[in-house]
Order: structure tokens, then C-alpha cells, then sequence
């Protein structure tokens, strides 16, 4: 059984509508949601957006933007080829949003706890993180996973 059903093909775009509800899972158009981050030009102004939209690139492959929204220093570190093999080898079936503390636009830090589903060699899996993020010079980054 999978909850919400799975829409969304991640292989590289295939079947992308830029009308279609946002794979996010807000009640929104891919266009109006996280496609503003993620094709520009606005700039996330909460943490919960760029988590949002960190989510989405994951579906959409989108492999270079989980490495900017890196906070800068662990930018080096981050290993494309790796997180684009475990992007594309899973099947991402949804995101829920469980709290949010601090990470509006007045706040300089703040962290996410959610839980991403994904499909895997037939499995259904939870990503259970909590998620620190920074602002640096105006703008959001991802950090690390926290206990929640
Ligand atoms: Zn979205």
C-alpha cells in the first residue's frame, strides 16, 4: 500500500508538467512552489521552503542544486555521483512535514523534522531527519541532520 499514491517519474523529468501539484506536497503547482527555487529566480526565504524544495531536487534529480543549498563549508565534501545514483535508484513517493522550529524569514536559523517516503528494489522506506539550516549573507542552507 502506498500513501498518496506516486505521480512522479524522477527519471530525469520524464512526464514533468510545470502545472502539476508541486512533489512537495503542496497544494500548489510545481511553477508557484519549489520551481521558483529550483529554476530561479526567487530564493528561499524559509527554512521549510528550502527543505521543500531540497526534497523536490532529490525527485527531480536536480543534483547541482542539493549542492548549493549546502551549507558552504560542506560543499566540497558532498559526492555528486553518489547522491545522484541513490536519487535515481529511488523511487520518491512523498514528504510530510511534521514540525518546524524558528527558520522564517526574521531568523538566522532554524530546523525541519519530516519524513520523505521512497520506494526502493520494491520497498517502501522513511527518511525520518531533522534538519538544521542556516542563513548566511541572506540566504538559506542546508547544514546537517540533528537529533530531533
Ligand atoms: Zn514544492
Amino acid at each position: 500500500m502506498l500513501p498518496e499514491g506516486i505521480p512522479w517519474r524522477n527519471k530525469h523529468g520524464r512526464e514533468f508538467d510545470m502545472t502539476q501539484t508541486c512533489p512537495c506536497g503542496r497544494d500548489r503547482s510545481y511553477a508557484d512552489c519549489c520551481g521558483r527555487f529550483l529554476d530561479g529566480p526567487d530564493r528561499p526565504e524559509a527554512a521549510e521552503e528550502l527543505m521543500r524544495s531540497r526534497y523536490t531536487a532529490y525527485v527531480l534529480e536536480r543534483i547541482d542544486y542539493l549542492r548549493d543549498t549546502l551549507w558552504p563549508r560542506n560543499q566540497p565534501l558532498f559526492d555528486m555521483a553518489a547522491t545522484a545514483r541513490w536519487a535515481g535508484e529511488n523511487h520518491w513517493a512523498g514528504l510530510t512535514v511534521i514540525d518546524v522550529r524558528d527558520g522564517g524569514p526574521a531568523d538566522r536559523e532554524g530546523t525541519v523534522l519530516f519524513e520523505a517516503r521512497f520506494l526502493s528494489a520494491g520497498q517502501l522506506h522513511t527518511h525520518r531527519e531533522c534538519s538544521r539550516f542556516k542563513k548566511k549573507k541572506g540566504r538559506w542552507f542546508y547544514v546537517e541532520a540533528v537529533p530531533e
